[in-house]
């Protein structure tokens, strides 16, 4: 099978590996405008047998399929994949009565969810490390006399006991109020042999706003050469880091992870994003990062200090990767 696609990748000579895989829109014509390269909407989805319609005349596609229903929306790089926010790197754009993606984004942020990988690297998961964001003489965000790293340790307690109830191994980056530097947290997992690594945090907004900010956001790593979809900065170099690996997995396990907090705890969706955060930089394994609700917002913040609720965030984020594993281990029931 290998050799198949090695084949394909030759006859159509040098690709980017962005557009590697069983899916890959290698194959549809390239525009180029705005500076940036495009495939059509329509032309992918028939490719895979979806349907395309306007919800709303240039402004909205819908591309549908009997176990797929996904959104696009002209000049904005916020999509829906069965009902969960993703966003893009690159804007859809509308020309002439088409909606057009950057066959990166198809890449790395739609096909990695429709199309798992059957045979990842790493084919089965097992052990998960859990990194409580923050620590020791780095409180992460304050509001009065409640510190992000209190709860993040809390969460992560929460969350290991849920997963070893499902059979996962764990191990904590930190078990007490210490601070592990950033880059030795992915380290810390590698020794370990995790097989997934999961940042736990919670988020702060400094915006006039800030009151009214609230829900879920889950990071992974943002590709080689793509923008990042973070708020504030983090930009890092753009060039491609060790976590640019596992680029498929990171997207799909923040997807399962971003789809169980929204659906089961009724957060806000505030998506999957990117952003070249040390810790998913340096990761040898699939690795996301968790924003789980904001200590700024009035009600999300109690939710947040509250151990019942915070076990519902621990269940959802198990269910989440539970799914992940599902998608990907070939065997798993
Ligand atoms: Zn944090």
């Amino acid at each position: 099978m290998k050799i198949g696609v090695f084949a394909v990748l030759l006859l159509l000579g040098g690709l980017p590996l962005t557009t590697l895989g069983g899916h890959s829109p290698g194959r549809l014509p390239r525009t180029y405008f705005y500076g940036s390269e495009y495939v059509r909407i329509d032309e992918w989805a028939r490719s895979h047998g979806f349907q395309t319609s306007w919800r709303t005349p240039k402004d909205e596609l819908r591309v549908t399929s009997p176990y797929t229903s996904l959104t696009f929306n002209v000049d904005s790089r916020r999509a829906t994949i069965n009902g969960v926010a993703v966003w893009l790197s690159t804007p859809v754009a509308y020309r002439n009565g088409a909606a057009y993606i950057a066959p990166t984004d198809l890449a790395t942020a739609i096909n990695p969810v429709l199309f798992p990988q059957k045979n990842p690297p790493r084919e089965r998961v097992v052990t998960i490390c859990l990194d409580p964001g923050h620590g020791g003489r780095d409180p992460g965000n304050r509001e009065g006399k409640f510190q992000e790293k209190r709860y993040t340790l809390l969460l992560a307690q929460e969350v290991k006991s849920a997963l070893s109830k499902a059979g996962f191994k764990v191990v904590l980056t930190r078990t007490g109020d210490s601070y592990p530097e950033l880059s030795a947290r992915p380290d810390f997992a590698r020794r370990h042999k995790a097989d997934l690594f999961v940042s736990l945090h919670f988020n702060s907004a400094d915006s006039a706003g800030a009151r009214t900010v609230q829900g879920v956001e889950v990071y992974c790593l943002t590709p080689a050469r793509a923008r990042s979809t973070n708020a504030r900065g983090h930009s890092g170099g753009a060039g491609s880091a060790v976590g640019n690996r596992n680029d498929s997995q990171n997207m799909l396990l923040a997807y399962q992870l971003q789809r169980a907090l929204v659906q089961r705890l009724g957060a806000e969706d505030r998506g999957v994003r990117r952003a070249r955060f040390e810790v998913l930089r340096v990761a040898e394994m699939p690795a996301v990062l968790i924003e789980a609700g904001f200590m700024t917002h009035p009600v999300e913040s109690k939710k947040i200090y509250n151990a019942s609720h915070r076990q519902q965030m621990a269940q959802a984020i198990a269910a989440g990767i539970l799914a992940y594993k599902r998608a990907v281990e070939p065997t798993a029931k």
